[in-house]
């Protein structure tokens, strides 16, 4: 049988996804922290506290970061924040752009995602247009 999406909150199958985001969460700030150790300074402390406080940081998080190692674990942290903040409204699963169930397959090799693949390329396209 196939996951219904979006995931009812109080779920089993939500409370899997809950925790594997989580797991996923904390050793992507373990590596950011490890990432920081390594460099000199700490241009990520305030993407991390932004991160910690479950904010769009995003201005502040280009401002700190040089490092795109970092800058790929906070954004993915971000994602994972949204994913979680999307679970417990019972969205997840659904698309954020355009309201349509995200594909299992997708889902299953990215919990975090938030975007179905077309929505997904058009975002990735237009970041890519702004940098
Ligand atoms: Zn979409």
């Amino acid at each position: 049988m196939s996951t219904p999406y979006p995931l009812e909150p109080r779920s089993a199958a939500a409370a899997q996804v809950r925790a594997t985001l989580q797991d996923r969460e904390a050793r992507l700030r373990a590596e950011v922290e490890a990432t920081r150790a390594r460099g000199e300074g700490d241009p990520t402390r305030v993407a991390r506290e932004a991160t910690d406080r479950g904010e769009d940081a995003e201005s502040q998080v280009e401002l700190g970061l040089n490092d795109a190692e970092v800058a790929r674990d906070v954004a993915e942290l971000r994602e994972i924040g949204e994913a979680l903040a999307r679970l417990d409204a019972g969205r997840y699963g659904l698309c954020k752009d355009c309201d349509e169930p995200i594909d299992e397959r997708r889902l299953a090799a990215e919990p975090f995602a938030i975007r179905c693949t077309a929505c997904q390329g058009r975002f990735e396209l237009a970041r890519s247009r702004r940098a």
